[in-house]
Formats: C-alpha cells, structure tokens, sequence
C-alpha cells in the first residue's frame, strides 16, 4: 500500500476550481518535487495533504485511511510541514520551538517526558542546532532558522514530510545546505518528503520525481528526465527556456533563453 494517495482531489475557495482531478501515489522513502507556475495549485495541493483543506471531490489517503477521518492530532503525528521561514518568527528560544515538534505526542497531562526531551535533542544533533538550544528564534539568521524548522518536523516523528517553498528567501548556498540535509535524512532515515518549490533547478537536482501542475491539474509526473522537458515546461510557464544537462550530476538544467 503507497504511503499517500491523492485520489481525483478537486477543490475550489468559492466558485473558483484550483485543483482539478489531481491524483498520485507516493511509497516510503519517496522525494517528490511539485513545480509549476505561480497560482496553479501547489500551495493547495500541500495545504490538502496536510489536513487544513478538505476538498470537495476525491480523498487523500494515508497508509490506506482517508485522511478525512483522522483528528487533527492524529495527522500531526504522521505528517509534518516546513513552512517558509518568514512566517515563523516567534519570541520563543530555539529549544521551545523544537519541543513543540512533541506536542501531537503528549498525553493527556500535556507535559513533555524524558523521551520527548531525548527525540528534541537528537532532531538538534542532526540539524547542528544544538548548540543554538537556548538562543532566542528572532535572533538567528535565516538559515539558522530554517534548520530549527527542520528540527521541529523531525521531532514530530513523522511518516511524510511537506516542505512549502522552504528556501524561498534563503541564499544559494543555505539553500543547497538545506536541501543537502533533507536529502540526507531522506536517504538514511527513509523520510518521505514532498517538496514544493518553484525553483526547477532545485527540483530536478534533489528529487527523485516531479509534478508538474498548472491550472490546477497534473500536466506532467513522473522521474525527473521525463518531467523536466522543454515542452513542459515551455507550455506550462508560457516562456521560451533551454533544457540541457547539469555537467556534474547529468539531471536536467533549464535556463532562460
Ligand atoms: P501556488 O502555490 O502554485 O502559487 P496556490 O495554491 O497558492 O498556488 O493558489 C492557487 C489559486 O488559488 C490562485 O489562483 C490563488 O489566487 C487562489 N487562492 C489561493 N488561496 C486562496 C484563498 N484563500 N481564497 C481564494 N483563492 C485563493
């Protein structure tokens, strides 16, 4: 059984269709890349995933439960978001923030146990933000922050991890660190990631899959060869671009032409 499954999702805010028919599986151990222009979707389409949005046709399946059915706490145990970091800028120090990670995990007494403490401390070990335990959130730099975020995701224990353009105002070389270290844990650890971003670079570098939408549905999906064309993508973002291969890697390069 794949681990999600997106099965003929539409919704609409209001009158206006924004995903339409989207369907897709994704296993364990998955890195799933969604691109596509401005507006067609892919915010939606994670905010679905996540729970927040419940669409008006289809379901989203986790392990085989409709996701409809499952309590708010009971997803946030299995599937953990990295937003952009500039939504997230609150006075609490970087530990705090970490341990929030624990909350869909606590009983009913709500305080955090020994375990919880240990889980914390290890998501700090293998994002290097212990050292910044004790340091305020508003006082660390973009990248420090980011990999807090990530910190937070991993203590959250979760099956399926939804990153939301989550380098979107970090500098090329926090970017490749932060993708570096989600590809890391995705390759060590299994984490299955679903990564939206609109940097197709990015995407065919770290992915092994993508989803390429617009208008709300899947123009193109599949490995990263077969969706990084310069037809796709051409079409999808109504702009003239040259696909060719990245000298180091060989994964598709676009550049603008
Ligand atoms: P993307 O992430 O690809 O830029 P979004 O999922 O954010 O796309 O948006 C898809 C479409 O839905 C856009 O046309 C956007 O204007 C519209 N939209 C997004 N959020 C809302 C909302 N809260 N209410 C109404 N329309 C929205």
């Amino acid at each position: 059984m794949p681990l999600l499954s997106v099965d003929r999702v539409s919704f609409k805010y209001g009158e206006q269709w924004v995903l339409r028919g989207v369907a897709f599986e994704v296993e364990k151990g998955d890195f799933l890349g969604v691109i596509g222009p401005n507006g067609s979707g892919k915010t939606t389409l994670l905010r679905v995933i996540d729970g927040i949005l419940r669409p008006q046709e289809g379901e989203v399946r986790l392990e085989g439960t409709d996701i409809g059915n499952l309590r708010r706490e009971a997803l946030a145990r299995s599937v953990a978001v990295v937003p952009q970091y500039s939504a997230l800028a609150f006075p609490f120090s970087v530990e705090e923030v970490v341990l929030m990670g624990r909350s869909p995990h606590l009983g009913r007494w709500r305080f955090e146990g020994e375990q919880d403490l240990r889980i914390a401390r290890e998501a700090m070990e293998m994002t290097d933000t212990l050292a910044l335990a004790s340091r305020d959130m508003e006082s660390l730099s973009g990248g420090e922050r980011q990999r807090v975020l990530i910190a937070r995701a991993l203590a959250q224990e979760p099956r399926l991890m939804l990153l939301d353009e989550p380098t979107a105002f970090l500098d090329i070389r926090h970017q490749v660190d932060f993708f570096d270290r989600i590809r890391l844990l995705n390759r060590k650890r299994e984490l299955t990631v679903i990564a939206v971003t609109h940097d197709i670079n990015l995407a065919a570098h770290y992915c092994d899959r993508i989803i390429l939408l617009k208008n709300g549905r899947i123009e193109a999906a599949g490995p990263v060869e077969a969706v990084i064309t310069e037809e796709h993508i051409r079409e999808a973002y109504e702009t003239r671009i040259l696909v060719d291969r990245h000298p180091g890697t060989g994964s598709p390069r676009i550049t603008l032409t």
